[in-house]
């Protein structure tokens, strides 16, 4: 199986999903599996994974997708990869990505593009990002599976764009210590497979308390697997008419309604819900999520990690931070850095940060709300449209690619988990992704929807 995938892998670089590649790791770690006796095995043994370069990993380039992070490789594996070597899988290297997770198309990363397996005609499409190396992989078969990090929709947008299903925990569920932060508070780490059942195996192995990530929490995880009933019977789920958005193409309307009936006949009631502050959401993580990275990428100063720039005699200290940070960091993290900045100044804290912080809580309580009244997921549309031609938003405004995530970013300022599921094609073919939001730990509840779905 690894040697099948090192050589699917060599044949595709034209999509530019493996930006580095491991195959003297993968082999040591495939023979160890086979070498493993029956008993040792566990839920992962022998099966070959994509790591999306956010994830540190030790003595292996782990650079974000960014320059500033040229040369570095970590003392150190992040928890979540860790146990994922832990359960036998095996590294076939790391993931393109947008620059610190940081895009909705994957054209922000210094690898240059990843490109979608799916094709329209002669153009390359976009693999959605920002885990678009990681969607790419495991929809051109060159991985069994991947991992990716969602802050604001970067694995369920991706999956949609690919035909393939990704899933963000609820936040707490996996550690995000040795994940490259983001925003802090939105970030999590989360499975990109083929199917709904791979997805609850790939979670269980990940997935965990952690004393190293203080927002890890002490829940026991259960069997994902064990969930897929396929019994769907008596649940109830939400539509909440509120992303039915201004503008939203008839196919994707379609397809949410096909979804509504595929819930429905397998037995689930389906009723409309309302949730307020959903208008809100977009501008909220506009703000939140700029500001904590504007705070954590301060530590890309080039002393601690990766780059330097180049110095002239009689530099000083500061500009050899200024000189690295500018040359370091694309357009797209400057842009978030500056407007994270801002934000948080003295004198716009209150009117930005802190308005978005109390905006944030009122979207919560609209979850909160509906999951009270008896409702037990949410079904909506991942994404707005289908995936879109790369270089074809060059000269968007960049609120443009922003609005991308309007129907994923609520799903991060709640905590909740979210999934989404290959439901359908557009006119021309294309994959589209329908999205299921369920309430806080219950993602066995949520994978088996999911799977009534598939
Ligand atoms: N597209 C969103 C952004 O650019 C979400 C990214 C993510 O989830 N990492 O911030």
């Amino acid at each position: 199986l690894t040697e099948a995938c090192l050589s699917a892998i060599d044949g595709a670089g034209a999509l530019n999903a493996f930006v580095h590649k491991t195959p003297e790791i993968a082999m040591q770690q495939a023979e160890a599996a086979d070498a493993r006796p029956a008993e040792e095995r566990a839920s992962l043994n022998g099966i070959p994974l994509g790591v999306k370069d956010l994830f540190c990993t030790k003595g292996v380039p782990s650079q974000a997708a960014s320059r500033i992070l040229e040369g570095f490789k970590p003392e150190y594996e992040s928890t979540v990869t860790s146990k994922l070597w832990g359960a036998g899988a095996v590294m076939l290297g790391k993931l393109n990505m947008d620059e610190f997770a940081m895009g909705s198309s994957n054209e922000t990363s210094v690898y240059g593009d990843a490109v979608n397996p799916w094709r329209d005609g002669d153009s390359n499409l976009t693999p959605g990002g920002s885990s678009g190396g990681s969607a790419s992989a495991v929809a051109a078969d060159l991985c069994l599976g991947a991992t990716g990090t969602d802050t604001g929709g970067s694995i369920r947008q991706p999956a949609a764009l690919t035909g393939t299903v990704g899933l963000k925990p609820t936040y707490g569920r996996c550690s995000r210590w040795g994940i490259v932060a983001f925003a802090s508070s939105l970030d999590q780490a989360g499975p990109m497979t083929k199917d709904v059942r791979d997805a609850a195996i790939l979670l269980r192995a990940m997935a965990g308390h952690d004393p190293l990530d203080s927002t890890s929490i002490e829940s026991a995880v259960p069997d994902f697997e064990a969930a897929l009933t396929g019994d769907i019977k008596g649940k109830t789920i939400g539509l909440p008419k509120e992303y039915r958005v201004d503008g939203m193409p008839a196919e994707i309307d379609a397809l949410w309604a096909q979804g509504r009936e595929m819930l429905q006949d397998a037995g689930a009631k389906v009723v409309d819900v309302s949730l307020p502050h959903t208008k809100y959401a977009l501008p909220t993580y506009y703000v939140i999520a700029p500001a904590e990275a504007s705070s954590n990428l301060a530590r890309y100063d080039g002393v601690r990690f990766g780059r330097r720039a180049g110095l002239n005699q009689g530099d000083g200290i500061t500009d050899m931070y200024e000189k690295t940070r500018a040359e370091g960091f694309g357009d797209e993290v400057k842009r978030r850095i500056m407007v994270g900045t801002y934000v948080l100044s003295a004198g716009f804290y209150d009117a930005y940060y802190n308005r978005a912080r109390k905006v944030r809580t009122l979207i919560k309580r609209d979850f909160d709300e509906v999951f009270a009244g008896g409702v037990d997921a949410i079904l909506t549309p991942t994404t707005p449209s289908a995936a879109f031609p790369l270089g074809s938003m060059a000269d968007a405004d960049p609120v443009q690619m922003y609005l991308n995530d309007v129907f994923t970013v609520t799903v991060n300022l709640a905590g909740l988990p979210g999934i989404s599921v290959p439901a359908g094609q557009d006119a021309k073919g294309l994959p589209l992704g329908l999205q299921l939001i369920g309430r806080p730990f219950e993602e066995g509840d949520l994978l088996n929807l999911a799977y009534a779905l598939e």
